[in-house]
């Protein structure tokens, strides 16, 4: 990792005013990404896996409609940007494109249909345990691989997602040119190539995860003043608004921790192999914080994060993945058996 990024503590410790939390900390890896040139060897969002040359790329077999949006043309745009990105000084013709990039758009016939076939599934993350401990793996797995169908389904309106556990050492032969979707459903379905800079926190369960009582007692200003006199009084009319957006859930990307709820009330998570309650695998985010979670900005991201701008761009939203119309898609896996089927949620 060759960069960090520090989340400022917490304004208030939760736990000295409201004891009953503490036994329901989790700790959870705020991803951080940021546009970059990942390796299969690294940490990443929307970069190379490390994918063994012998073993068949995965593909999706599902009906699909919509699409038109060539993915070799996203990749274009992706490969200008990124060179943008390492010239912030803004060298001469650096965001245009290359004679090679536009010949590449040139030889597309844009009325071509879709050739018939499974599609290929996309990287969407990859994360080695060594960088992301949080981690739960199977065996002697050290590595989580997440790929997706960048198409909606039938049953669900965003990409679908599969999870691949491996062992980094395993693999020899790196496959290098896997095969890639001729089109995608929106350009948001194809994550930008994105470093990581994993940080450690610790996160307790969104109110509606709460007992009815300890909700009454969270809403209960007076209780919060009594401990913690430093505690921003501006939320006195919505002290429930402050544990969620400032003391409880991170935004943005992630790996473990607990779940954010808001599009819906919480929902049963049960593995549909063994019944077993489930728990979060990765938090797949469109923005890495809203209007209500401005304390989570890292302390690195604070100026650049207050101007306009493409800086501003690269760190609300790194991977300009979009998920509905700026949800998340969270991924839970089931503790007992790693490798019992996932389920995925938007929320
Ligand atoms: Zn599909
Ligand atoms: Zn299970």
């Amino acid at each position: 990792m060759t960069f960090i990024r520090t989340t400022p503590s917490r304004p208030v410790d939760v736990t000295a005013v409201f004891p009953q939390l503490a036994p329901l900390a989790r700790p959870a890896t705020r991803l951080h990404p940021r546009p970059g040139a990942p390796t299969p060897h690294d940490s990443s969002i929307g970069g190379p896996l490390l994918w063994p040359a012998d073993e068949p790329w995965p593909h999706c077999d599902a009906p699909h409609e919509g699409g038109g949006c060539l993915l070799a043309a996203v990749r274009v745009d992706q490969r200008v940007r990124a060179r943008a990105a390492a010239h912030p000084d803004g060298t001469p013709g650096v965001s245009s494109r290359t004679p090679e990039e536009e010949a590449v758009l040139a030889q597309f016939d844009w009325d071509q249909e879709r050739p018939d076939g499974p599609i290929p599934l996309l990287p969407v993350a990859q994360l080695y345990v060594r960088d992301v401990p949080v981690l739960r793996p199977p065996g002697q797995a050290d590595l989580l691989q997440v790929l997706w169908c960048p198409f909606d389904h039938p049953d669900m309106y965003m990409p679908r997602t599969a999870v691949f556990w491996r062992s980094a050492a395993a693999v020899t032969d790196i496959l290098t040119s896997p095969p890639e979707s001729f089109d995608v459903e929106f350009e948001e379905y194809v994550p930008e190539p994105c470093v990581l800079a994993p940080e450690q926190v610790t996160e307790y369960p969104n109110p509606l995860e709460l007992s009815k009582e300890l909700r009454e007692q969270l809403g209960d200003w007076g209780r919060w003043e009594a401990v913690d006199a430093a505690v921003d009084s501006s939320y006195a009319p919505f002290p429930e608004s402050y544990y969620r957006s400032d003391l409880s859930v991170a935004p943005g990307w992630k790996a473990g921790g607990w779940p954010q709820w808001g599009y819906t009330d919480p929902a049963p998570r049960q593995c549909p192999a063994c019944d077993t309650a489930m728990e979060p695998l990765l938090t797949i985010d469109t923005f890495e914080w809203d209007g209500s979670s401005h304390s989570w900005i890292p302390y690195e991201d604070q100026a650049a994060a207050s101007s306009t701008g493409d800086r501003h761009r690269d760190m609300w939203r790194p991977t300009g993945v979009q998920i509905g119309s700026g949800y998340k898609q969270q991924l839970y896996v089931c503790p007992a058996a790693p490798e019992h089927p996932h389920i995925e949620l938007m929320q």
